[in-house]
């Protein structure tokens, strides 16, 4: 913890409003200034007490106070090194290591997440029977068993996909752990509207982990594995501008220079690697496809990792209000967390559950046919909240309603659960060979090629998720 960054608090209490904590239990330690406090007691020698660690361990790392401080203090980089120091020193009891230890030995693994399948796919039907007995022996595996996202049958990606019409980019596309098992509509959606949009997309199979929930949990050698691993990946690739569709993956990534500084030649790899979040990366390219009618009311929701931490507000808003017939409507208090925070609703899930109902609440007062957002965190945990409410909240993520609207489909496909039949093997992300000497790019129309054209354009053996 930076002594110079803990003195740029000047106590003004204007980030208090704003932080979820504090707005749930009014306790000043459990606010920013507080936990700055905190920071600063323990730089000056007082050592760290379990008291202090729960105060850390309780933030969201949602960056609220980030945005509302107008002293410009960098809790971001405070916190991140506050639960680094926790991690160190702190003597979590055997319970919550033995719970943290799973949750860290399965997330950021696909390979383990896609072995998950068949058991949750079992606890699908078994859970509402289970929730007691989970309830009574450790709350955090009931938050992870009604957390858990139904299980969606993989799609496959191919490692390229050519550009529709007229070449504009070559970009990369980070697929994400969770979001890569969990979510697969969502990258095929991303995909496709990449190429839509005349990005040629590739996808190097094998991905793994960005690093985005070891950082955000003071794990910071272990991020610094992912962090390198991704870089590697996307430089054998081909490829310096990569996009990311998750809020939290893409606010580390960005980071990941600020990582890895402690080794100068890995933060200049780092450095030559352009991370954009989706809708970032399209509002800068500019429309190319035709936008087709969805006529239907939208809610979207700030995903804090998109909003706070990188302060993407107006692109997705400007990318769905640009479709003809899509009423877009704003969520009261979209500033505040909904409780997802990365792995938050699993350490932390009284709180978690709180935040997601109040935020379901709002949502729900908003009235729209569909809720979006970058993150499907988030929109899982406000759904689960409703759920539990008796409510339902539809869910889709902005790449899902650009896709829907650039190939003409119905509202109805993103209202509607999708069909168990959904094709492993999405005709529509068939993989195209990139020719050797494509269609000239065009500078003045987006954020530039990559570095090539990625290779020959065949499709390898291992499968893209
Ligand atoms: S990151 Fe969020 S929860 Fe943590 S102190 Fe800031 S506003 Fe509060
Ligand atoms: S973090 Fe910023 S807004 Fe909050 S008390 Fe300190 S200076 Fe004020």
């Amino acid at each position: 913890m930076d002594p110079e960054l803990i003195k740029d608090c000047v106590h003004c209490g204007f980030c208090l409003p704003a932080c979820p904590t504090y707005t749930l239990w009014g306790e000043e330690m459990d606010s920013p200034r507080g936990r700055i406090h905190l920071m600063k007691q323990h730089v000056e020698g007082t050592p760290l007490t379990p008291e202090m660690a729960g105060h850390f361990d309780a933030c969201l790392g949602c960056m609220a106070c980030v945005t509302a401080c107008p002293s410009g203090v960098k809790y971001d980089v405070l916190i991140e090194s506050a639960r680094a120091e926790v991690e160190r020193v702190h003597e979590r009891p055997p319970a919550d290591r033995a719970f943290r230890a799973l949750v860290f030995s399965l997330f950021p693994y696909p390979r383990r997440l896609r072995a998950l399948r068949l058991p949750l796919r079992l606890a699908e039907r078994i859970t509402p029977r289970l929730r007691p007995l989970l309830e009574r022996l450790d709350p955090r595996l009931a938050a992870m068993a009604e957390l858990a996202p139904p299980v969606a049958r993989p799609i496959w990606l191919p490692p390229r996909i050519a550009a529709r019409g007229r070449r504009r980019a070559v970009v990369g596309m980070l697929t994400g752990c969770v979001q890569a098992e969990f979510f697969p509509r969502v990258n095929a959606a991303t995909a496709r509207v990449l190429a839509m949009e005349g990005c040629d997309v590739v996808i190097p199979p094998g991905q793994g982990c960005c690093g985005a929930l070891s950082v955000h949990s003071g794990r910071a050698e272990e991020a610094a594995r992912f962090a390198r691993r991704t870089i590697e990946t996307f430089e054998r690739a081909g490829v310096d501008t990569v996009i990311v569709n998750a809020a939290g993956c893409g606010s580390s990534t960005k980071e990941y220079a600020e990582l890895l500084s402690a080794d100068p030649a890995w933060a200049g790899r780092a450095g030559a690697l352009r991370f954009l979040d989706f809708a970032e990366f399209l509002a800068e390219l500019g429309p190319a496809a035709e936008r087709h009618p969805l006529p239907m009311t939208v809610a979207y929701h700030d995903a804090c990792h998109l909003a706070h931490a990188q302060g993407i507000r107006a692109q997705p808003r400007a990318l769905l209000g640009a479709v003809p017939g899509l009423e877009l409507r704003e969520v009261p208090d979209a500033a505040m967390c909904c409780g997802s925070a990365g792995t938050y609703n699993l350490f932390q899930p009284e709180a978690a559950r709180e935040l997601g109902d109040r935020k379901a609440e709002q949502v729900l007062t908003v009235g729209a046919d569909l809720l979006v957002s970058a993150n499907p965190g988030c929109t899982m945990q406000i759904a689960s909240a409703a759920r539990r409410h008796g409510e339902h909240v539809q869910v889709a993520h902005t790449a899902e309603v650009l896709d829907a609207s650039l190939r003409a489909l119905s509202p109805k496909t993103l209202t509607r659960p999708p069909k168990p039949s959904t094709p492993r093997s999405d005709p529509s992300l068939e993989p195209a060979p990139i020719p050797a000497s494509g269609p000239a790019l065009d500078p003045a129309s987006g954020p530039g090629p990559g570095r090539g054209d990625a290779g020959t354009g065949t499709v390898g053996g291992e499968r893209a998720r």
